[in-house]
């Protein structure tokens, strides 16, 4: 039997999101690594007896290497284990998953993936927003805020591209994306938000246009969607929706 390593995508938070067979792989894992940024329920599907490693950043420390990362699950499949990496959201969006792949499948290791709600479109869609209402956009472009580089996306084709834009990891470099797409020909009056811990308990946003937006008082995890579908942002629809689920049950 070729060794096999399973990359399944836990979800934006919310443990409920997690896909049944997401659930199902993880109950027959011996071994779980897991990121930080996956949200400690999603590990209820894991045995007792079986191993869970975190390898996320924790108190500020750098994060594990992630040629460490690839090494242990390597390791680990070698030995016949059974062996779920566990990551955010999607694992091929923003995630790394595909450099894991490359480095698996380098080593003559099987990679089974099973894909999880990204944040991008479950974050906005924590507030009721629609990414890609056709009256409203073309579609959705999901943009990373921070680059491996440094190197700036290129802002007048995502100006001009008629698209929601959403920016993931984004927070830090606020300011240079506003004043990025507002000098590309964007309307500082755009509607844009920012929301924290998306689909948490502890979720937090602002919803204001692209020239009031402030990172002020946010923290990561955290997504920014620019483009008119954010005047559907409702924060109380989704809470009263909760409360009638709790009653019924
Ligand atoms: N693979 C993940 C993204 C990993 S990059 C996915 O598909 O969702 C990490 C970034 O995702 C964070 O910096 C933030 O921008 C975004 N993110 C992830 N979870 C989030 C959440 N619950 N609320 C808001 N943003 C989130």
């Amino acid at each position: 039997m070729r060794p096999l390593v399973t990359l399944i995508g836990a979800g934006p938070g919310d443990p409920e999101l997690l896909t049944l067979k997401a659930a199902r792989a993880l109950a027959a894992a011996d071994v779980v690594l897991v990121d930080e940024l996956v949200n400690r329920g999603c590990l209820a599907h894991v045995r007792s007896d079986a191993r869970i490693i975190e390898v996320g950043k924790r108190g500020g420390c750098k994060s594990t290497p992630q040629d460490f990362i690839e090494k242990l699950l390597v390791l680990y499949a070698k030995e016949n284990k059974h062996v779920v990496r566990l990551k955010g959201g999607d694992p091929f969006v923003f995630g790394r998953g595909g450099e894991e792949v490359q480095a698996l499948r380098a080593q003559g290791i099987d990679v089974e993936v099973i894909p999880g709600v990204t944040a991008g479109i479950a974050v906005p869609a924590a507030l009721g927003i629609p990414v890609t209402h056709r009256e409203f956009a073309r579609g959705v472009t999901f943009v990373t805020g921070h680059t491996k580089d440094g190197s700036e996306p290129n802002w007048q084709a995502l100006a001009a591209s008629g698209t929601t834009l959403v920016i993931y990891m984004g927070l830090k470099n606020l300011p240079r994306i506003v004043a990025g797409l507002t000098a590309a020909g964007m309307s500082a009056a755009t509607p844009a938000c920012i929301i924290e811990n998306g689909t948490l308990h502890n979720q937090r946003q602002q919803v204001a246009t692209l020239g009031a937006l402030r990172a002020s008082g946010f923290a990561s995890p955290a997504i920014i969607v620019i483009g008119d579908v954010v005047r559907f942002a409702r924060n109380r629809d989704m809470r009263a929706a909760a409360e009638l689920r709790a009653r019924a049950a």
